[in-house]
């Protein structure tokens, strides 16, 4: 057992409230139906990817291909302030001036920057079965953080990550990943998203909201589920722990009888042993094999 391990599990778990510990959606949304849009490109002549919705219709007659490479995390107020100098409403300025990434924000873009950049063996059971990545990585043209689209007042609304992905030699979807926060889960909220989400529609743009609690937990499961639920990448193919491990509750090592999280990819790993299979810590593997596992429902007490 890793005590350091376990107190940020602790820590993780406790910041979820109930209800949501609860809940098994991790998808809260997925669009509907897919659109195909001509392949963006003439970065060559933009420099840099575009920031939005108006500047990707701009360019996406022209050719060229995104450098996903030097992908980096931008400040969003510096993006608000594009936004107005595009043509965006930006009436209350201490709102955009005061914008920080929040840690899900942050915690998503650098997962989603991993697992594209790196295959992470670790997450998934049959290692020689993992998904190909490889494939989604080359079909992947930009990953844009604080993507700016218009609200229906025109303000600019900042979706959490953008992604262009091809389908083809000259075809590509544009995805919106959202992340929703539990404050956003009134009725009165998800009406304001749905329209949001019925607007980015009629405009080609796919939308899928992630259950943000779920990024403090396992943001690498949120990421798989929302390249699933987008049909990125096949269903088969499976992590460690996904089959036991439904609601956030459930995140309970099966050794050592506290809370789990993966916040790397190997954190939590799926075992054999006595002919029976076992969810647990990555520092409790060898514990278990040893047979040194706690009685079911008894938890080991960390100092
Ligand atoms: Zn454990």
């Amino acid at each position: 057992m890793n005590e350091q391990a376990v107190r940020r599990a602790i820590s993780s778990h406790k910041s979820v409230a109930d209800p949501f510990r609860r809940d098994p959606r991790i998808v809260l949304a997925a669009a509907r139906r897919r659109h195909l849009h001509r392949a963006p490109l003439g970065w060559a002549e933009l420099g840099q990817p575009a920031r939005d919705l108006r500047e990707l219709r701009d360019v996406a007659r022209r050719s060229a291909w995104w450098d996903t490479s030097a992908l980096a995390m931008p400040d969003p107020v510096e993006v608000y302030f594009h936004a107005a100098l595009i043509g965006y409403r930006v009436d209350d300025s201490s709102f955009y001036s005061t914008r920080k990434p929040s840690h899900t924000e942050r915690e998503a873009f650098q997962i989603a920057k991993e697992m594209l950049l790196e295959p992470q063996p670790s997450l998934w059971v049959d290692r020689l079965d993992m998904p190909m990545f490889d494939s989604l990585r080359e079909r992947v043209c930009a990953l844009t953080p604080y993507f700016v689209v218009p609200d229906p007042q025109n303000r600019p609304h900042l979706i959490r990550q953008f992604w262009v992905v091809a389908t083809g030699p000259d075809t590509v979807r544009w995805l919106a990943l959202e992340v929703d926060s539990e404050s956003r889960q009134t009725e009165e909220m998800r009406a304001s998203d749905r329209a949001l989400d019925a607007s980015l529609d009629a405009e080609g743009v796919e939308v899928y909201r992630l259950a943000g609690w779920w990024f403090r937990i396992d943001p690498y499961r949120a990421i798989v589920e929302f390249f699933r639920a987008a049909g990125l990448l096949r269903r088969d193919a499976r992590m460690h722990g996904e089959e036991r491990l439904r609601t956030i509750n459930d995140y309970i090592c099966e050794c050592c009888g506290n809370p789990m999280d993966r916040s790397e990819a190997h954190s939590i790993q799926d075992v054999l042993h006595d002919d029976s299979e076992f969810t647990v810590h990555y520092d409790c593997v060898g514990e278990l094999q040893r047979g040194e596992g706690m009685p079911a429902g008894e938890r080991r007490r960390i100092a």
